[in-house]
């Protein structure tokens, strides 16, 4: 990555500069949004608005233990749908549908560059959630952003493992 250091906008701090400037240079780069993340109280119930209403294919499930979920992934074309349903009242998804019920939890964009993408959001100003890439649904190599430091939005940073 460039040294940003003797830009004139970094007097604007460096968080400021990763917003405002598009002649930024980007070292990794996003590559599409991979999926939507969506918690659910329970997949058997969410499935017949998937399969039926909206007419997707569910993909597959699968149950990630270290996050103390299980996942139903749908393909809506190029970006997918991720179903979430905790299986420990200590699992986050149960703690945010306590507080927020339902809906979107968050949304995840493909990087080549996982371990790239999490080190440049660092230096930029973003509060990182996990350091270290873990292995989350489907193989993937996931990590996430915390939602302060991202506008209220719990982002997520996947790659696929070569
Ligand atoms: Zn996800």
């Amino acid at each position: 990555m460039r040294n940003l250091s003797n830009s004139p906008q970094c007097q604007a701090g460096a968080f400021r500069l990763s917003f405002i400037s598009s002649r930024t240079p980007t070292a990794t780069m996003i590559t599409k949004i991979d999926h939507l993340g969506i918690a659910v109280r329970s997949i058997d119930e969410a499935l017949p608005y998937y399969e039926s209403v909206l007419g997707l294919t569910c993909e597959g499930r699968e149950e990630v233990e270290s996050q103390m979920v299980k996942t139903a992934f749908f393909a809506a074309g190029e970006v997918h749908i991720e179903l979430l349903e905790p299986t420990s009242a200590d699992s986050p998804i149960a703690k945010f549908l306590e507080k927020n019920g339902p809906g979107i939890h968050h949304i995840a964009f493909a990087s080549d560059d996982i371990h790239g993408q999490l080190s440049q959001a660092k230096d930029r100003g973003a509060r990182l959630i996990h350091e270290v890439p873990f292995e989350g649904a489907g193989g993937k190599l996931v990590a996430f952003l915390h939602p302060k430091s991202s506008f209220g939005v719990l982002t997520e940073f996947c790659q696929a493992k070569h």
